[in-house]
């Protein structure tokens, strides 16, 4: 493959005043055929499986050289050609997320309309800062939240903004709770600092997402602050346990937020929100839902149940780049009272002076700590007009089903043993290898193996699993972790046949690295 320094010059003109620019009505038709230039050379490169095949290190120095020597060319190259060589290298060695084996992590094939949409946005580069920083984004995302809290029931005064991804969805939330919580107690956290609050405590379920710790540490609560919530069987937190450790606060310590999970990351389950919210409002503590898995189940007819009391909550995290079918980053925190994007509001000379707001001049820079903000909703909204509740609904059941056939072909399978079934479309499970002992390594050999031979893309993790006949022993305490593997599907176009495939690649690769290990041991 030729790289960018050996692709021969265009003709193309790169002097300022032929420069095209995106926004015009000849650079919009200039993207159109720009994309069908580079879209020709990515058909030509498709790789064949969900990844490139090769080791880490093999498949990385390909992509290099490929790219050429990294430095910024002297002369350009003039567009098409450098699209298409970053068309190349995109396919020949990225990820194809729309592969039926590409069963990894929360990272979905997208849907064209959005990724379309996506382009529009980009190219027309509004900010949703300010009003005069482009309108319609901010007309799109006010559009988008209004569907999102009606979808989430949290009542006509409830708000939103969109965020870089769930982790920061988290973060937000939590930031607003904790100012929300120092108010209370008669402290300006913002003005001066933490230092001021007493015994700041987070609660969730010791399974919660780690972006939780992550905020805590990055909001000076320090990840101290996290106090975890013992789980069932099902990996749900114990509303039992949470209200004993709420009551055992003391008066030198703050509940700032109670963090309940809607689709846990490994196994998609839901925590008990009717019973979280009202433990939390007994006690006046901000309920946050990390939904960033699990809200697009409200989309489903057959699984929005499962989500019953989010309705209750102070602030959500969603991420429409997980079950939603969007390119990343399409996260956003909604709050039940806008009253708590007070922690961020902020006069600005050059953004948002009083009078220019006053006269209705005003942008979204108070529900965000960014600044510059692309319009990601415009790609959200393309996919909510384009398929509708009902579209998006049958996709999710899609994968819920295909998961819960994934479930029953490990169950039934002696070599595999199920470790957390279907809740929503993920599968945890292990390879049985010939010695138990073993088993951690072999796995995490076994899924190695698949990503270096590019055939599949499955996903890791660790689990307590409990020794067999030890049943005392509670699924999430006690046992120690063990290395399993996790179906993540999030392909409504993948059949229970590719499905098969799958498990049938994962077997083959279990006995092959199985057969390595006892003769490197023999
Ligand atoms: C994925 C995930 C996050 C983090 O979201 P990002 O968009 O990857 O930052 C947070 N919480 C849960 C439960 C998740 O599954």
């Amino acid at each position: 493959m030729t790289s960018l320094a050996e692709v021969p010059l265009a003709p193309a003109d790169t002097t300022p005043a032929a420069v095209r620019l995106a926004g015009t009505r000849a650079g919009l038709a200039d993207i159109s055929s720009l994309l069908a230039g580079a879209v020709g050379t990515s058909l030509a490169h498709h790789a064949p499986g969900p990844l490139p095949a090769g080791t880490p290190a093999e498949v990385l120095a390909a992509a290099s050289r490929a790219l050429g020597p990294a430095a910024l060319p002297e002369r350009g190259a003039g567009e098409l050609p450098a699209l298409q060589l970053l068309a190349r290298v995109m396919s020949e060695y990225g990820v194809n997320l729309a592969h039926p084996h590409a069963a990894a992590h929360l990272q979905p094939p997208t849907l064209t309309v959005a990724v379309a949409a996506d382009v529009l946005a980009s190219a027309g580069n509004g900010s949703l800062d300010t009003y005069d920083s482009g309108p319609a984004g901010i007309a799109v995302e006010r559009w988008l939240i209004g569907a999102l809290t009606r979808l989430a029931r949290l009542g006509p005064d409830a708000d939103g903004v969109l965020t870089p991804g769930g982790s920061l969805s988290n973060l937000l939330g939590l930031h607003l709770a904790r100012d929300a919580a120092a108010l209370r107690r008669g402290v300006d956290v913002r003005r001066h600092g933490v230092a001021a609050l007493p015994g700041p405590r987070v609660l969730c379920s010791e399974i919660a997402h780690f972006s939780v710790h992550r905020a805590c540490a990055a909001l000076g609560l320090g990840e101290d602050a996290v106090i975890p919530v013992a789980t069932d069987r099902r990996h749900r937190m114990r509303p039992d346990a949470l209200a004993a450790r709420l009551a055992a606060l003391g008066p030198d310590e703050t509940p700032v937020a109670v963090v309940a999970t809607a689709g846990t990351t490994d196994f998609g389950t839901v925590d008990p929100l009717p019973a979280i919210t009202e433990i939390a409002a007994d006690h006046g503590v901000w309920t946050h839902v990390d939904a960033a898995y699990g809200f697009g189940t409200l989309f489903s007819d057959r699984l929005a149940g499962r989500l019953d009391g989010i309705e209750a909550a102070d602030s959500i995290t969603l991420d429409l780049h997980k079950i939603g079918w969007l390119p990343a980053a399409t996260s956003v925190l909604l709050v039940s009272d806008p009253a708590g994007f007070g922690a961020l509001d902020r006069q600005v000379a050059y953004l948002n002076p009083a009078d220019d707001a006053d006269a209705g001049f005003d942008g979204l820079l108070g529900r965000s700590l960014q600044t510059t903000r692309r319009a990601d909703a415009v790609k959200a909204a393309a996919a909510f007009l384009a398929h509708g509740r009902s579209g998006l609904g049958a996709m999710v059941d899609r994968c819920h089903d295909l998961a819960r056939h994934a479930q029953t072909r490990i169950e039934s399978e002696p070599a595999l043993e199920l470790v957390a079934g279907a809740d929503l479309t993920t599968v945890v499970f292990r390879y049985r290898g010939a010695d138990p002992a073993h088993d951690d390594r072999l796995n995490a050999e076994l899924r190695r193996s698949l990503l270096e031979s590019g055939t599949a893309l499955i996903g890791r993790t660790e689990v307590p699993v409990p020794a067999v006949g030890n049943a005392a022993v509670s699924a999430a305490g006690g046992a120690p972790g063990r290395v399993c593997l996790k179906f993540t599907l999030l392909n409504p176009a993948t059949t229970t046949d590719d499905i098969d495939t799958l498990v049938a690649a994962v077997l083959a690769a279990g006995r092959r690295c199985d057969h390595l290990a006892r003769e490197r041991t023999a």
